[in-house]
């Protein structure tokens, strides 16, 4: 079976379509939670997923668009595009995100948007933060999101490796391993080209793609919409 697995897609729609038609054709689409949030096209993206079938977890900025998290702990831009966002979903919008699990587990993956044993608020950026989450999944494999980073992190002889996609499939056969996309709608790795992977669950291995979108559309549709200037800009840089 061939999965493939997005995250933090943040209301941009075009970096979506761009994603999903780029990878197709597949068995099963996953997301990892921050569907909306900072970019200017929630319901759009929300209906896309649906209608794709998509299955995932809820992401923070998620939660807090459906007024199920408070947005003390974002940053100012993060907060004022949330609330944007609160203020602009549809109810089937609402309804389709509040109903999205803080963990899932399907087919040997544990899916959470920060890690396993914080779905919400932890990073999941070094070797031993990996490592201090082994204990909270019991499935071989954990698929996380929120950093906007692609990153691998398995366990080979004891040992926790940290890995960045080469463009090279990596084997997870008989391994444990916890493992991030990267962001399709908000890249943070200085690479502005929307990321996913693809799961060959046959091989037991995963694939890092990158993707190229149009940036200055979804640019054009946040400055017009009022969303903060430095979000828009950031979209060029990837960071
Ligand atoms: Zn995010």
């Amino acid at each position: 079976m061939r999965i493939c697995v997005i995250s933090d897609v943040h209301s941009n729609l075009p970096a979506l379509e761009s994603v999903l038609n780029s990878l197709a054709p597949f068995d099963a689409l996953w997301h990892l939670g921050d569907v909306v949030g900072y970019g200017p096209q929630p319901n759009e993206v929300v209906a896309r997923l649906a209608d794709a079938g998509a299955v995932g977890v809820r992401g923070n900025h998620d939660a807090a668009a459906v007024g199920e998290l408070s947005t003390d702990a974002f940053n100012d831009d993060a907060r004022s595009a949330v609330d944007w966002t609160a203020e602009r979903l549809e109810a089937s919008s609402r309804e389709w995100l509040a109903a999205q699990p803080e963990r899932l587990e399907i087919g040997g993956f544990t899916l959470a948007h920060g890690s396993p044993r914080d779905p919400t608020w932890e990073y999941v950026f070094s070797a031993g933060v990996a490592r201090g989450n082994l204990d909270a999944f019991t499935t071989p494999h954990c698929l996380v999101g929120h950093t906007h980073v692609p990153l691998a992190f398995r366990v080979v002889e004891r040992r926790m490796e940290m890995l960045s996609p080469n463009g090279q499939p990596l084997s997870l056969d008989g391994l444990r391993s916890l493992l991030n996309p990267g962001s399709v709608g908000q890249p943070r790795d200085g690479d502005p080209r929307a990321a996913a992977m693809l799961i060959d669950s046959a091989a037991m291995s995963v694939s890092w793609h990158r993707v190229e979108y149009d940036i200055r559309r979804v640019q054009r549709l946040m400055d017009a919409a009022g969303l903060p200037r430095r979000l828009s800009r950031r979209l060029q840089l990837g960071l």
